[in-house]
């Protein structure tokens, strides 16, 4: 039997486009697939490959079982959207390994870097992550509500610019309003702010706004928020979208 490997990719945000060379390469050399499956639905099907489409909810499940083909001897792809270590499956794999199988520490594992949401979000408006950033999940699903909370304050008080992830879902739709209370007693009420929904797919939509006049509520699971810093600028075009940018210095210490 020949030796399995696990290598875990993500496919980018929507384009194909932005799907690296590397892991096309590892796609096509799997015997295996395992992931999400509206992730799966964006690949090609290959004949002779296994597709393994799960739930999204099932992350360690999904990670075990992938393990398990590899020491099988499977050459084993896990797919994720984005960047498969932001907010994806890599955390989940190396998770699983560190509380399983010993034999599961010698598998043959790469990760590959994809571009994740955040990138993609800021490539369409200018550079608003053009200075110091940092991202953060509002889903209380793997954390307390009052540790986002406190992360959002600090991120606020660091003046970094902010990628807010899992903006808001059906199961918590009051939870957006409470994130953006908080930047609002925090922050300039000027301070640009970004909804870019589903970037790179067909149906892709871009605002440009104010904390002021941010609509929280328009927000849903397809929907990376990004929240300028003290520095970001917006440079008006006429009739087209504005550049949003955050300068290369700060001169101000929040
Ligand atoms: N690993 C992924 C993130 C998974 S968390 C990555 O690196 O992008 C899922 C969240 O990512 C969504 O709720 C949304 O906030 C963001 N996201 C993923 N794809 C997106 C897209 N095409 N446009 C806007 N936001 C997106």
């Amino acid at each position: 039997m020949s030796r399995g490997n696990l290598r875990i990719v993500g496919l980018g945000p929507g384009s194909s486009a932005w799907i690296t060379p590397e892991t096309e390469a590892m796609i096509a050399q799997a015997t295996d697939l395992i992931g999400y499956a509206p992730y799966l639905d964006r690949l090609p099907e290959t004949p002779g490959q296994s597709r393994h489409a799960s739930d999204n909810r099932v992350e360690l499940e999904r990670a075990s079982h992938a393990l398990s083909l590899a020491e099988e001897g499977r050459h084993v792809v896990v797919v994720s959207g984005g960047d498969p270590g932001v907010f994806a499956m890599a955390a989940a794999i190396f998770e699983a390994i560190e509380a399983g199988k010993p034999a599961w520490r010698e598998i043959d594992i790469e990760v590959s870097p994809g571009i994740t949401a955040m990138q993609a979000a800021a490539a369409r408006c200018g550079a608003p992550l053009g200075h110091d950033f940092c991202a953060i999940s509002l889903s209380d699903n793997l954390k307390p509500w009052n540790l986002i909370e406190r992360r959002l304050a600090a991120a606020c008080d660091g003046d970094f610019v902010i990628a807010l992830y899992n903006p808001a879902s059906k199961a918590r739709p009051t939870r957006i309003h409470d994130a953006f209370k908080t930047l609002r007693a925090r922050k300039s009420q000027t301070t640009p702010v970004v909804f870019a929904r589903a970037v790179g797919r067909t149906d892709e939509h871009i605002l440009i706004t104010t904390l002021a006049e941010a609509d929280p509520g328009i927000a849903d699971m397809s929907t990376l928020i990004l929240i300028g810093s003290s520095e970001t600028r917006v440079i008006a075009r006429g009739d087209a979208q504005p550049f949003v940018y955050t300068p290369r210095s700060a001169r101000r210490s929040p």
